[in-house]
């Protein structure tokens, strides 16, 4: 049976988690909006993070005895993803820590490369950072045409390309880039490499212009015959048979897609609450106009949320859960961007302005329709499951 119970330990986190998005990541938020620039990485926000006891790994040190906080279930993650996203999503993802290659270098990296590259976030003595490189100006959706390469030399590896829109890439201690032995030979050839900050070769980053979500940085760069050493292959050289080495960067897109789902759950409950509330001060709820669009938001949040927490069950359950998975993602975000629309309809001009939370709102949830499989590729892999294709 269903059950979306969370622990009492969960109900305070969440409670907490609500505190700090109502002191600490809306106003940061809305000042980088402001601003139009990430927040800087020597932001003093940042130093409160860690303080707070964020920016870890959830790795548990060599000897497995480091405490990384309570294990929580997939649901009571979701949980608390959506309700840090309702204060503000571009500022979470802003925060610290190994971010989006932590869960590859768990699944597939050697106990030396857990040790070297998760190791440093134990310390919490600086606010640190890592990224997944994968996206390049043309590969996107189709993953496995990138075209960086990775060539063998003596005992190390020489990379060539360009990367794009890389999450907080400029900032990161290092970079997991994804590249190909072979742009010919497709997803069988591609390999994960840890590319260090300061690394010669690496360079040219460049923080990309975004319609929303500017509390954190989106950044391109290139690598110029950057030689990284035999160690920072992902795995090492014998996990990658096969078609392992593309599996490793797909992994990561399926495990974070229920995420972005309750991320953009998480929006769209913003932007509902922001919509009853310029109602109630503007005297407009006794308008059935008013009210048929507090109902549909309403509706909508709702529909998306069990999707959701139901792809979560799935996984907390250990069950398949390819379809919810996408479906949750292809729903959400699709829902979170009708309901800042409809939003945006019920404060009318107010909206037009350019500073209203709705308005920031409906320019930060375009990207989460877009990031870890866009909307159309989340349908296309619901179409092939559900007749027996592969994906
Ligand atoms: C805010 C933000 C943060 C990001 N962070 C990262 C990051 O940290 N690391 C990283 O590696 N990447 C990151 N990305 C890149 C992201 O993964 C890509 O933008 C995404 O994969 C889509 O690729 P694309 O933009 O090149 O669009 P394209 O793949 O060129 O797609 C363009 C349009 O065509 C549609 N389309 C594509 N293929 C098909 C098809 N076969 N059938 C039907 N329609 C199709 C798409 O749905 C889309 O609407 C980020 C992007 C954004 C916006």
């Amino acid at each position: 049976m269903i059950d979306y119970r969370v622990s009492p330990e969960t109900q305070a986190r969440l409670a907490e988690a609500a505190e700090i998005g109502r002191k600490e990541l809306r106003p940061a938020g809305l000042e980088a909006d402001g601003r139009g620039a990430p927040i800087p990485p020597d932001d003093a926000f940042f130093e409160r993070c860690l303080a707070r006891g964020e920016g870890g790994t959830v790795w548990a040190g060599p000897d497995g005895k480091r405490a990384t906080g309570p294990r929580r279930s997939v649901v009571e993650r979701l949980l608390l993803s959506e309700e840090l996203a309702y204060w503000d999503r571009g500022v979470i993802i802003a925060m610290p820590g190994p971010g989006l290659p932590e869960n590859n270098v768990l699944s597939m990296g050697t106990d030396e490369q857990k040790e070297r590259f998760l190791g440093p976030f134990l310390a919490r003595d600086r606010p640190r950072w890592a990224c997944f490189g994968m996206t390049e100006p043309g590969a996107g959706s189709d993953a496995a045409a990138i075209r960086t390469t990775a060539r063998k030399d003596g005992d190390g590896w020489i990379l060539n390309g360009a990367k794009c829109f890389i999450g907080g890439a400029s900032r990161s201690d290092w970079i997991l880039v994804q590249a190909t032995l072979d742009p010919t030979k497709g997803r069988g050839a591609q390999r994960a490499f840890f590319v260090e900050a300061g690394t010669p070769g690496l360079g040219g980053f460049k923080i990309e212009k975004k319609m929303g979500l500017k509390a954190y940085e989106s950044t391109s760069f290139t690598l110029d015959d950057c030689r990284v050493p035999a160690e920072n292959l992902l795995g090492g050289e014998a996990r990658y048979e096969s078609s392992a080495g593309f599996k490793t960067a797909m992994r990561t897109f399926n495990a974070g897609r229920p995420q972005i789902a309750a991320n953009a759950v998480g929006m769209a409950r913003a932007a509902l609450d922001e919509s009853i509330r310029f109602a109630r001060e503007n005297d407009l709820l006794g308008r059935d106009r008013v009210r048929d669009r507090i109902e549909a938001i309403s509706r909508k949040v709702r529909k998306a949320r069990l999707v959701c927490l139901k792809a979560g069950w799935l996984a907390d359950e250990e069950r398949p859960n390819i379809i919810e998975a996408s479906m949750s993602k292809a729903l959400a975000a699709q829902m979170a961007q009708e309901a800042t629309t409809l939003g945006l309809e019920l404060v009318g001009l107010v909206g037009a302005r350019g500073d209203h939370l709705i308005e920031k709102l409906y320019r930060d949830v375009k990207a989460m329709d877009i990031v870890e499989g866009t909307g159309q590729v989340q349908r296309m892999i619901i179409a092939r499951t559900l007749v027996g294709l592969p994906r």
